[in-house]
């Protein structure tokens, strides 16, 4: 089949809740991947920060094919010889005390919104059904119908109300919005430490100490979403790292599977996890042999290669070549690490979609968040030489905007010509 039959197909029998760039992707290796024609491309998504070590890393497979052998599925009703080792591992590396583990993202935010909710109850004394959870305007924690309730992006929540209440919004990166959201039925405040989806918001230096101050001194918890974050993303194995401070309760997934399968979960200490008791809460597929196999690995990767380290530094060089590329259409470009945010000057309803399909054809897939913000956020194994490939093609494909006549992006046809999509959004 060519790749247009397979897009044609897959817009017939699948959901349209997507908007993928026309290329179809059948092959990949560490940074690399290639569509069904054989055309290479660099992956500077990652699979929005779930593939940090590189795609189908060998070690990772190799531990996924034994575990194959062995066996893949238990089920909670009895222990595994896989899950106990993994998640001390897990909570050695986090600083965290226990673990539970979980498969997708979201599951895992969802966990810990139960568990806040539970500890307010029963330790902090809040009146049943009273508890606040503090959130931030611009936020992503997943798609679940309680996790949108309190997104602001109107895509996500239009015609799926009604919504789960006990969530209060405040600006992102605003510490006196904090203190004066907090009353007595606060039970704490859902973060991300860098909004990913809002379009790589860096908050300013300290923010996350300062939450975590006021947490401690009102009594109430900090979760902090690491999900995109986490394991090595942003040049130390978790953002929070970078303000010396821990959270007390920690949602991690994506890059924990290493690319190869979900795995997801949610740390605290033994105090607040201790709320959760048999029949609570749970998951069939959660903290399966498998499953654990392969974070076990992935978990091994990301320490003995030093990704965190080499995503410092290869993000430092990446960003250092993006300025020089000196694009006057780029307004900002927000980084920590290898998680970087391109901005560029858009009109109204103009969005960096154009660019991305440009970079494409050029053999550089990146996807836009938020219309006006293209991510990089390549595999962290990547090196040098490959961060020297894609910026030779990135700046091409920026250079041409300089240069046209009207340098913006505009509101173009859609070139896949998927017919409920006839406009970029
Ligand atoms: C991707 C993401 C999620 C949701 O993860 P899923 O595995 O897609 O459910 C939650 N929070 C953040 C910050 C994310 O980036």
């Amino acid at each position: 089949m060519s790749a247009r039959e397979y897009i044609e197909i897959e817009k017939t029998y699948g959901a349209h809740n997507y908007h993928p760039l026309p290329v179809v992707i059948s092959k990949a290796k560490g940074v690399w991947v290639w569509d069904v024609d054989g055309k290479k491309y660099i992956d500077m998504l990652s699979s929005y920060s779930a593939i940090n070590q590189g795609h189908l890393h060998p070690r990772i497979v190799k531990a996924a094919t034994e575990q194959l052998e062995r066996v893949s599925l238990t089920s909670r009703a009895f222990s595994n010889d896989r899950m106990g080792p993994f998640l001390k591992k897990l909570c050695n590396l986090s600083g965290m005390e226990m673990a539970l583990p979980m498969n997708t993202g979201a599951e895992a935010v969802e966990t810990a919104i139960k568990l806040a909710r539970r500890w307010g109850y029963q330790k902090k004394g809040i009146p049943e059904n009273e508890g606040e959870i503090v959130v931030c305007a611009g936020n992503f924690h997943g798609r679940t119908t309680t996790i949108i309730s309190f997104s602001s992006d109107e895509d996500s929540k239009k015609g799926f109300g009604p919504f789960t209440p006990g969530f209060v919004t405040i600006p992102y990166n605003d510490i006196m919005a904090f203190e004066k959201a907090i009353n007595p039925s606060t039970i704490g405040i859902l973060v991300e430490p860098i909004q990913g989806e809002a379009g790589i918001n860096v908050p300013s230096p300290d923010y996350l100490k300062e939450l975590k101050r006021i947490c401690s001194e009102k009594g109430i918890l900090l979760i902090l979403d690491e999900i995109q974050t986490g394991f090595a993303r942003t040049g130390k194995m978790f953002a929070f790292e970078h303000e010396g401070i821990k959270p007390d309760i920690l949602c991690v997934g994506k890059a924990l599977g290493g690319g190869l399968y979900p795995v997801s979960a949610a740390l605290s200490s033994r105090e607040i996890l201790s709320v959760f008791t048999p029949g609570s809460h749970g998951s069939t597929f959660g903290g399966n042999p498998l499953a654990c196999a392969i974070a076990d690995a992935a978990l091994d990767v990301l320490v003995e290669e030093k990704l965190a380290e080499r995503s410092a530094r290869m993000g430092a060089y990446f960003v250092k070549k993006l300025e020089e590329i000196g694009c006057p259409e780029v307004r900002e470009i927000r980084a920590k690490g290898l998680l970087i945010g391109v901005e560029f000057r858009l009109g109204p309803g103009e969005t960096v979609r154009p660019v991305c399909q440009k970079l494409m054809e050029e053999g550089v897939l990146a996807k836009d968040t938020h219309d006006k913000t293209i991510r990089f956020a390549p595999p962290l194994t990547i090196t040098e030489e490959e961060v020297d490939w894609a910026i030779d093609r990135i700046k091409k494909v920026f250079e041409g905007c300089r240069v046209k006549p009207n340098p913006r992006p505009a509101t173009a046809q859609c070139t896949c010509s998927c017919p409920s999509m006839q406009n970029w959004r």
